[in-house]
């Protein structure tokens, strides 16, 4: 016989003995719940510690909505309701109750319902604090998330403004230590750090472990105030001895995401957001520091959030509003036109046209420049094939992301294409902006090696922009050199410039590489820049970028009349 079968058909106040002798050996308060009359026992030991003003309440519904953290109460009742109507015949929800003091305590609720004397309907069960559970971490011996959600959300509700400040701390490399290491090693990181974060704080400031290997330090103390930045660049450096100590046989580092102000009126959830959001741009800038949270960043985010599920759908209905736009590119000195860059646009309904200036980093970020850039690419050879009918050695350039050469199968997919499409892959010029990663990268100068095999042809974009550097292009072997407007613009307006240009022309054409001058907008600038000897031009001075069906109007048909 089972324990509900005993309970079955007793009286309320035999299921209260009984239960009173049980509340004896449990750290969780078991209460009883008649769902006929609404009157709700609970153990002594709970009224003790919440605003219950005795063990048998009459009119229970309204009682516990006392006892009940507000936003949780509808979650509550409709559950309770269920198993009034029997709908369902057990209770199992966690949520949050107040204590005598008004402090949120998470709780988790699980009852069974039983059919007592005269035929009521009973719901029998407990109910534990969730913080009791989840109080300590055995590694590093601070309080774990479960504790930090129960005291930020009392600390927010009743003295927001006694927070100095919030500070979310991450290791930057920890998944590689766990990896090369192993997990001792992780977990001796751990004990370490905790040990410099307490070290360094005063000990009436707070300190939690969260998952894995982030710490949170909650500063509402009563103490001296040190500033978030000390703090942080005192744990840098007790890591760092930590670490000399050990002869840098475990070398990491931290990264800190702080908030300073404005808790008022949030929640524990949207701080270990918010936080985690700031140590990610930490991270993001680098590691091995310490970001301060800004609402306006923040906004920023999500905004790009937003625009990157915006992307996703797109690209999930056949990419919808992307167009590839053409531009023309010239060569010299007949102006005549060789070939056309392809040029990414797209268009939403939300926002509207978006510059590839905005989209393709977001792209990037998120891989979806994978899909996308494929697609540019098949396109873009189509096209082609299509107007070598006009123009039989018609090329076409397409830009590449360094996330499509890193993350994807670049080789396979420029292959396919051009099997699919049916072009000479000479036709094709694969565009790429310098990058450091190139010199270092074995896999990447594999791939240059495979795609000259192939002969498929490479051309630097963006030259003149960031760091410019000849031994790039050796490493990609570039049949062409695409000189960035913003560098045009500039020789346009100096003479020094204009002379840099004309010698960087001279020894691109020494290696045995080609020019194409990107931005020439009006007759004069073409009449100044054409002395310095490029081989190619596209700019608006020989046509804007276009789509397809414009494109051919404009600079193809003619060649159908003459
Ligand atoms: P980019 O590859 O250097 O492309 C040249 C940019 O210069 C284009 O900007 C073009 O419209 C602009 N341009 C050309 N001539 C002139 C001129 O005479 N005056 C002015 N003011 N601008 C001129 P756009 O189309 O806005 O593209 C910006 C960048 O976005 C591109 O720079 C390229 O890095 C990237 N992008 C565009 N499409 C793709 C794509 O399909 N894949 C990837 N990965 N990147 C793309
Ligand atoms: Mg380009
Ligand atoms: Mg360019």
């Amino acid at each position: 016989m089972g324990y509900l079968d005993i309970l079955q058909g007793m009286t309320l106040e035999q299921i209260s003995a009984v239960m009173e002798v049980l509340q004896q050996c449990s750290d969780s308060y078991l209460f009883i719940l008649d769902l006929n009359t609404d009157v709700y026992m609970v153990s002594e030991k709970a009224t003790k510690r919440f605003p219950f003003d005795n063990t048998v309440i009459e009119n229970s519904t309204q009682v516990l909505k006392e006892v009940v953290y507000p936003s949780d109460y509808a979650m509550l009742k409709a559950d309770i309701e269920k198993c009034t109507s029997g709908e369902q015949d057990t209770h199992a929800l966690e949520y949050r109750w107040l204590d005598r003091k008004s402090r949120v305590v998470w709780i988790s609720c699980r009852g069974t319902v039983v059919t007592g004397a005269e035929g009521h309907r009973l719901l029998v069960g407990r109910v534990s604090e969730l913080g009791k559970k989840a109080k300590a971490d055995n590694l590093t011996g601070l309080r774990r998330e479960a504790r930090f959600r129960l005291n930020a959300e009392s600390l927010l509700r009743d003295k927001p403004e006694s927070i100095r400040y919030i500070m979310r701390i991450g290791i930057d490399n920890f998944k590689e230590i766990n990896e090369k290491e192993g997990v001792e090693a992780g977990d001796e990181v751990l004990q370490e750090l905790a040990e410099c974060i307490l070290k360094v704080v005063d000990e009436k400031v707070d300190v939690y472990r969260l998952m894995a290997d982030e710490f949170m330090v909650v500063d509402a103390a009563d103490a001296d105030f040190k500033n978030p930045r000390t703090v942080y660049d005192e744990i840098q450096k007790k890591i760092a001895n930590m670490v000399k100590k050990k002869e840098y046989s475990r070398f990491y580092t931290v990264s800190a995401g702080v908030m300073e102000k404005d808790f008022a009126g949030k929640s524990a959830e949207e701080i270990l957001r918010l936080t985690e959001f700031t140590l990610n741009e930490a991270k993001r800038n680098g590691r091995n520091q310490m970001a301060l949270y800004h609402q306006a960043s923040y906004d920023e985010y999500l905004k790009r959030l937003d625009m990157r599920k915006a992307l996703r759908r797109a690209i999930n209905n056949q990419f919808q509003g992307f167009e590839v736009y053409y531009q023309p590119i010239v060569s010299v000195p007949d102006y005549q036109l060789v070939g056309a860059e392809a040029l990414l646009r797209w268009h939403s309904q939300e926002y509207g046209n978006v510059s590839p200036a905005v989209f393709i980093p977001i792209l990037e970020e998120s891989g979806l420049i994978i899909p996308v850039g494929r697609h540019v690419l098949w396109e873009a050879a189509g096209i082609c094939k299509k107007w070598q009918t006009y123009i039989p050695d018609f090329h076409v350039n397409v830009n590449l992301s360094y996330v499509q050469l890193y993350r994807s199968d670049l080789m396979k997919d420029v292959e396919k294409c051009i099997n699919d499409v049916g072009i000479d892959p000479d036709s094709l010029i694969l565009e790429l902006t310098e990058s450091g990663y190139i010199e270092t990268n074995e896999r990447i100068k594999e791939l240059f090696r495979e795609l000259k095999e192939k002969k498929i042809d490479l051309a630097l974009d963006d030259f003149g922009t960031g760091y410019s550097n000849m031994r790039y292009l050796k490493e990609i072997e570039a049949k062409t050199v695409k000189i960035d407007r913003s560098f045009v613009v500039q020789a346009l307006q100096n003479e020094y410039d204009y002379n840099i240009i004309s010698h960087i022309i001279d020894m691109v054409h020494s290696l045995g590489s080609s020019v194409c001058m990107e931005g020439i907008e009006e007759k004069e600038e073409l009449a100044k820049m054409m002395k310095t000897n490029p081989d190619m031009i596209q700019g608006y001075y020989f046509g804007k970028p276009s789509p397809a069906g414009q494109f051919e109007e404009q600079f193809l048909h003619i060649k159908d009349s003459l």
